[in-house]
């Protein structure tokens, strides 16, 4: 009874998904009493295992194929070695890669998969955590199969930090290039590339709240105001008024920053997920029920039209007439 993880890289890095995968792997891994085995598929595979060697992993798989995240290559490898491990557990994270590949997998495998898992417990029988409806409802599933998957969500297992001693083994994959459908010609990065959010200490992040585009000069000026960074929620990009890059949250971008001021941010889920490791979160939203408010370490019950220009005003800007 053993576990597969498939690590997750982008552009030349593996993501911290992958070392929180090596965390869940290897608890679910002990429940059952087996080995946890991880594959790295595309890229730099020997940097990538080299990194990915740690405490707790018994073998590394290394496919060298192409450099960035390919369906067919994916679905391929990940199946034919589900074959030859015949693994209880696959484990893959909840990103957009792996919410595009793990459907294909256990429809092809015709295993049970469950996204977007907060918490495992138990090996075989195994209950499966996961919120819903915004995350005001938990569901814990039991799954009593031979053979089960799951996509674990970010940030929520801890990061596997020290070095261990798995043995690493090249796996030639047998790719069907006709049935790749897809072929990956490059990587470009959406416009406005020039504003790396990740790195702001001070982020003044805008949400739904903010009602229109005409209305963005108010809060450019609070962050200018405070010298900080402009980020937001996913409708504000959706809508075409911010670049993608400024996204917050599960298909945008993981921030970090010592302060995270969220205006008219209701706190879904998967914004959370972009923000929640911020050192102090200040929400600012009218709906004192407002998800966000979990979260937040101090918080301004109120109208952000009323609020923020009394904030440019106090910290010594001009705020805008909108
Ligand atoms: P809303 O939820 O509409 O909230 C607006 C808030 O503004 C409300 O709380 C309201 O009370 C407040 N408000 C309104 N007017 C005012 C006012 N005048 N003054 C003060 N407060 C006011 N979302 C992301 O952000 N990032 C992601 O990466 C992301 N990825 C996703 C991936 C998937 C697969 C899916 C399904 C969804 C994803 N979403 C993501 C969308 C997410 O589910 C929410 O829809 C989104 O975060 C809501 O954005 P919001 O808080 O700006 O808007």
């Amino acid at each position: 009874m053993s576990v597969l993880a498939v690590a997750e890289h982008r552009r030349g890095d593996l993501r911290d998904v992958s070392f929180e995968l090596i965390s869940a792997g290897r608890e679910l891994a002990d429940e059952l009493g087996g080995e946890l085995n991880l594959v790295v598929i595309g890229g730099d595979v020997d940097g990538f295992a080299d990194d990915l060697n740690r405490d707790g992993v018994d073998t590394i798989y290394t496919v060298d194929e192409g450099e960035e995240f390919n369906h067919g290559v994916y679905t391929q490898t990940v199946e034919q070695l589900h074959a030859e491990l015949d693994p209880t557990a696959l484990l893959m994270p909840n990103s957009v890669n792996g919410l595009d590949y793990a459907p294909a997998i256990t429809e092809s495998l015709d295993i049970p998969l469950v996204t977007d898992t907060i918490a495992l417990e138990g090996g075989q029988p195994v209950e499966v955590t996961r919120e819903q409806y915004g995350g005001k409802v938990e569901t814990t599933y039991d799954i009593d199969a031979d053979q089960y998957a799951v996509t674990i969500r970010s940030a929520e297992w801890p990061t596997a930090e020290s070095s261990g001693d798995a043995a690493i083994e090249a796996l030639d994959a047998d790719i069907d290039e006709d049935a790749l459908g897809t072929t990956v010609n490059g990587f470009e990065e959406v416009g406005g590339g020039d504003v790396d959010i990740t790195e702001a200490n001070v982020l003044v992040s805008i949400g739904r709240g903010i009602e229109e585009e005409e209305n963005l000069p108010l809060v450019e000026a609070l962050a200018d105001t405070l010298d900080a960074t402009l980020s937001s929620s996913r409708p504000i990009v959706d809508n075409g008024w911010l670049p993608k890059n400024r996204q917050v949250g599960q298909s945008g971008k993981v921030v970090t920053p010592d302060v995270y001021i969220a205006i008219g941010i209701s706190g879904a889920v998967q914004h959370v997920a972009g923000m929640k490791g911020a050192e102090t979160i200040i929400a600012i939203n009218k709906d004192p029920n407002a998800p966000i408010y979990d979260l937040a370490d101090y918080g301004i019950v109120d109208d952000l039209f009323d609020v923020v220009p009394e904030l440019i005003e106090e910290f010594g800007g001009e705020a805008p007439d909108i």
